[in-house]
């Protein structure tokens, strides 16, 4: 039968596709279903035809899945965050351990078998709920020409104002509440990006779950904010959760030895402790470009200082639970922490990081006399638990900002065995091991190779230098399994064998999977 566009058909979906999609048959032609969960009968309407596979949209769902449950946000159909909120916890769960599975069998050509012996559980969230460490909320209009907060709309950039978003930390609320109505009060206009006039772009929040510090930083189309000090006053004014007026700490906000990344008030809210949250830092950043980009370059205080730090524990042990929802896992004393400036990347999600750099350290198998190194270090978080365990570590960023944080965090935590240096993986590898200047046989010849890269995954140049380098182990951390799956069969033709893997849900209710392999040097090149 022939479909057309606003067609309507009844369909069971019985996959999942790789955004977290339902995927439905009508007579045998493929619907990818936005919002709808497995197992669903649902009405969809067609709304895209191509020749053997349509998209459509829930019109009705006839009968719900057994794995279908009540969202908590009422937003999570529009926002673009939230692909499966509609999905239980447990299934999303499986959902990202196969689709890893997946991609390793697909992309990367590895054999079922093997997959099914290497592929540990996956490790879920002990609640999967407010565990985002950081948000950037866009400021605009909405239709009726009201200042609002909140998320682009799926797809657009239409914002849809809400400041209640339920992954984020709480008092983000309180906080893009103060801001907008300091902006309604001296009339500080948003960014509008049809005509790149206006000039309040994003909000950026970012907490410490462990040190309470909390930063915002207002991304603006221009160099200052008019009344930057009114701006300053409602912030540091605002009553976050358990505490201490933010202004109080303003004398030691500028105190760069503080916290050490760990809160000494706390509270006992729903039954657990939390640390007392202030606002230690407040900036600007200058973003005149008309770009999708949220960041400008230059950071100005405006307030506190330019970072915040938090501090993540040294688990004893990656025995996590096996039923696949993980449980916090122990900590014993040893802590790193870590200063984190508005332009260098940190975890958003910083429990299950915890559990994800164990488990690095864990791949790595160090015993002390090892030569490691980190690429993709970002300000130095895996260099440093790294450095704990092993002889010599070497960090690689893009990003000089991050670098300077990287170092730092080295000096505070006193760390001396991790150097770190900037530029691209691809260039700097490469260079080291032909042997620019500094280099020893031990740098070009490292024990361990760790990857964390962005979504794009390795360069070619940077796996090719990996294979020179030919390392007993590499330890590849990546937020893409498809990216990941197609660099493991580089790595693999070159004689690396694919030991351990595991996925950490480090993006609970999006489509989102973080994933950690190890793969081990066999000696034999093999395609
Ligand atoms: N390992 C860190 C950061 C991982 S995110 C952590 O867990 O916190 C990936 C990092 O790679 C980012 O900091 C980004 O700035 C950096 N990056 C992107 N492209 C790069 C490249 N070609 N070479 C080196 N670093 C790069």
């Amino acid at each position: 039968m022939e479909y057309k566009k606003n067609d309507i058909v009844r369909i069971t979906i019985e996959d999942i596709g790789n955004d977290g999609e339902g995927i439905g048959k009508a007579d045998g032609y493929t619907l990818f279903v936005k919002d709808a969960v497995i197992g669903d009968v649902i009405e969809a309407r067609i709304t895209k035809c191509k020749k053997n596979y349509g998209y459509a949209r829930v019109e009705k769902v006839a009968t719900p899945s057994p794995f279908r449950v009540e969202p908590k946000c009422a937003f999570h159909r529009q926002c673009g965050g939230c692909q499966i909120q509609a999905m239980g916890y447990e299934r999303q769960l499986a959902y990202k351990q196969n689709k890893v599975c997946n991609h390793l069998q697909r992309i990367g050509g590895f054999a079922p078998k093997l997959i099914d012996t290497v592929m540990e559980p996956i490790v879920g969230m002990e609640e999967p709920w407010h565990y985002r460490n950081k948000a950037q909320y866009p400021v605009g209009y909405d239709r009726a020409g009201n200042l609002v907060a909140g998320f682009y709309a799926g797809r657009t950039h239409d914002i849809i104002a809400n400041t209640d978003c339920p992954l984020g930390s709480p008092e983000n609320q309180v906080i893009l509440e103060a801001v907008l109505s300091y902006m309604r009060e001296n009339g500080v206009s948003a960014y509008l990006e049809s005509t790149g006039e206006g000039l309040v772009r994003h909000v950026l929040i970012r907490t410490g779950f462990t040190s309470g510090e909390i930063m915002v930083c207002l991304v603006i189309n221009g160099k200052r904010l008019p009344e930057e000090d009114k701006l300053v006053e409602r912030l540091t004014g605002l009553l976050l959760e358990g505490t201490v007026l933010a202004g109080d700490s303003g004398q030691s906000a500028a105190d760069d030895e503080v916290s050490a990344g760990v809160c000494e008030q706390s509270v006992q809210m729903e039954g657990r402790e939390i640390p007392c949250k202030r606002i230690v830092s407040i900036s600007v950043s200058v973003n005149r470009e008309k770009t999708n980009v949220i960041m400008g370059q230059e950071i100005r205080v405006l307030w506190g200082r330019g970072w915040i730090e938090d501090s993540l524990r040294v688990l004893d042990s990656t025995d996590f639970g096996t039923a696949g929802r993980a449980d916090e896992g122990t900590g014993n004393e040893e802590r790193i922490t870590f200063r984190i400036s508005p332009l260098s990347f940190y975890q958003v999600n910083p429990r299950q990081t915890e559990k994800l750099y164990c488990l690095a350290l864990e791949y790595a198998g160090l015993t002390g006399q090892e030569t490691v190194w980190d690429l993709y270090c970002g300000i130095g978080t895996i260099s440093l638990f790294m450095a704990k365990r092993a002889r010599k570590v070497y960090g690689v960023e893009v990003i000089p900002q991050a670098i300077e944080d990287a170092k730092e965090n080295a000096r505070r935590n006193g760390i001396t065995n991790a150097e770190f240096l900037v530029g691209k993986a691809e260039e700097v590898l490469p260079g080291f091991y032909k042997g620019n200047g500094a280099s020893d046989e031990q740098m070009r010849h490292p024990d361990v190779i760790v990857v964390d890269p962005p979504r794009k995954g390795c360069d070619e140049k940077c796996l090719e230098t990996m294979l020179a380098m030919q390392p007993k182990r590499i330890v590849y951390v990546s937020c893409d399994p498809a990216t990941l799956a197609r660099d493991l069969k580089v790595l693999r033709g070159g004689g690396y064998e694919l030991k351990r893997a595991r996925a950490v849900d480090q993006f609970g209710h999006t489509g989102h999977v973080e994933v950690i392999i190890m793969m081990q040097y066999c000696g034999k090149e093999k395609n």
